[in-house]
């Protein structure tokens, strides 16, 4: 196999396009395949938070007391439809099997590698895309905020972890919280402090720029799904299409987000890929003003003030990839940024569901497939898929390019779960 060589990207959304962009830059020529327009999946509606400090997993130690609340409550933060119970319970047993605190702080380590270099993997992309790609992130910091200082002690374990990993976060009593969010007054009393972390004003916005960029560098797209792949000698040599002639190819990466499973299945990999379905609520004249990232943890809602109006989003739903969006989840996020911010108008409001790629460890799959030499995995980024994409893609270039790794990828490998049996 000989450099360049001609690259299948399977999918458009962060990961996709960020490994483009990076797999470019050494010379190799991209096909996209994605029926969607770029960052139109997942990367499209999510909280935009670029977070070095967002290494812990979702299954936090002592979560599984909680799974009869989630099953009774449909507006917690965490719901599973009944329906989807017996399908998703493999996949739950897993979930909380890595929710130890041994697993939590393992996963932690693991996640810290991949998002501290946020910043460094996006820079040479977005300045590089031009036309003002660069001010869709901005790096004022986030804020971790609580009701109280007694009750932030409900998450110190998890925020010990983060700071035994490097993460600064200073403590604000209510006057320090004010004087950097004024607006956060009424329903908060206490902050921690990220300044290392920074947002994008626009998820879509961003995808987009990087793959314009990628398009005026050679790159085509086709707009059709890919079925499966024709291989020989344990290289695939052509991607099949749901529309369309075979394409030739040289390699082919997965980046198909929640959808990736099926495909990674025939390249020689079965993952227990999961969908967490998240809902956001957009208030484009919210008569809020905020100038940063805001988690508030007590409600589990991010708060992001972005080109486009003030998003909250959050919440985690099980129903599987087909089930049609339940918007009562995204009312919820509303009624909760009616209770933190009184004054909060909704007017002209937007909401949208979108599937989070998740593995039972809170970890993405990234590297080589098992059976085939040319065939690369970049995906089940879970909540952290904005952070983790642009260093993922950097990742998956230095793989297909045959160099070393920049960060330590073994927690990633495609081939960790091969006990699994499930769907
Ligand atoms: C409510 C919410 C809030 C979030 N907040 C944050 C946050 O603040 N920070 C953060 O880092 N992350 C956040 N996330 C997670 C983040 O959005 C995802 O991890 C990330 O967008 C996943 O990117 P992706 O490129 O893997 O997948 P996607 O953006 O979903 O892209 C996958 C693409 O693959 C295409 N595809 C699928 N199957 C095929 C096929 N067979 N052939 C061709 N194409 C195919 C799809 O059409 C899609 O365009 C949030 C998610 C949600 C839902």
């Amino acid at each position: 196999m000989g450099l360049p060589l001609h690259l299948a990207v399977i999918g458009t959304g962060i990961v996709g396009t960020a490994t483009a962009a990076w797999a470019q830059r050494d010379g190799h020529r991209i096909t996209f395949i994605d029926p969607l327009d770029a960052g139109e999946g997942c990367s499209f509606g999510n909280a935009g938070s670029l977070s070095p400090s967002a290494v812990l997993p979702v299954g936090m130690p002592g979560m599984w007391r909680k799974v009869p609340k989630w099953l009774l409550d449909p507006s917690g933060p965490l719901v599973i439809r009944a329906h989807y119970l017996p399908t998703v319970l493999p996949w739950l047993m897993r979930f909380l099997r890595h929710s130890s605190e041994k697993e939590v702080t393992r996963i932690a380590t693991a996640i810290r590698g991949l998002l501290d270099p946020v910043f460094d993997s996006y820079t040479p992309l977005v300045q590089r895309a031009g036309h003002g790609a660069g001010s869709l992130i901005q790096r004022e910091g986030c804020l971790y905020v609580y009701s109280s200082r007694e009750s932030a002690q409900r998450w110190k374990w998890g925020t010990d972890l983060r700071r035994s990993l490097g993460v600064t976060m200073h403590e604000l009593d209510s006057d320090a919280l004010f004087d950097l969010e004024p607006d956060l007054r009424g329903s908060f009393a206490f902050g921690q402090y990220a300044p290392e972390n920074g947002a994008t004003t626009d998820p879509s916005a961003l995808v987009k720029a990087i793959y314009a960029q990628a398009i005026r560098d050679g790159a085509n797209h086709l707009k059709t799904r890919v079925t499966g792949f024709n291989q020989r000698d344990g290289l695939v040599k052509e991607v099949l299409l749901a529309d369309g002639e075979p394409l030739e190819v040289d390699g082919v990466v997965v980046a198909a987000g929640a959808w990736s499973a099926v495909l990674a299945a025939q390249l020689g990999s079965k993952v227990p890929l999961e969908t967490q379905r998240g809902y956001h609520v957009t208030l484009p004249n919210p008569t809020v003003s905020l100038t940063r990232n805001i988690m508030a943890v007590e409600q589990n809602i991010m708060i992001n003030p972005m080109r486009m109006g003030l998003r909250l989003a959050g919440t985690v739903e099980l129903a599987g990839l087909k089930a049609a969006p339940n918007y009562a989840r995204a009312e919820a996020l509303l009624s909760k940024g009616n209770e933190i911010f009184p004054r909060l108008t909704t007017e002209g409001h937007t909401m949208w569901m979108g599937h989070r790629p998740c593995l039972p460890d809170s970890m993405p799959v990234i590297g080589a497939a098992s059976r085939a030499e040319n065939a690369w995995f970049g995906f089940g980024h879970g909540h952290v898929g904005m952070c983790g994409g642009a260093t993922t893609g950097r990742e998956i270039a230095n793989l297909v390019s045959g160099r070393e790794p920049e960060i330590n990828l073994k927690p990633f490998r495609p081939d960790r779960f091969k006990s699994w049996v499930g769907s």
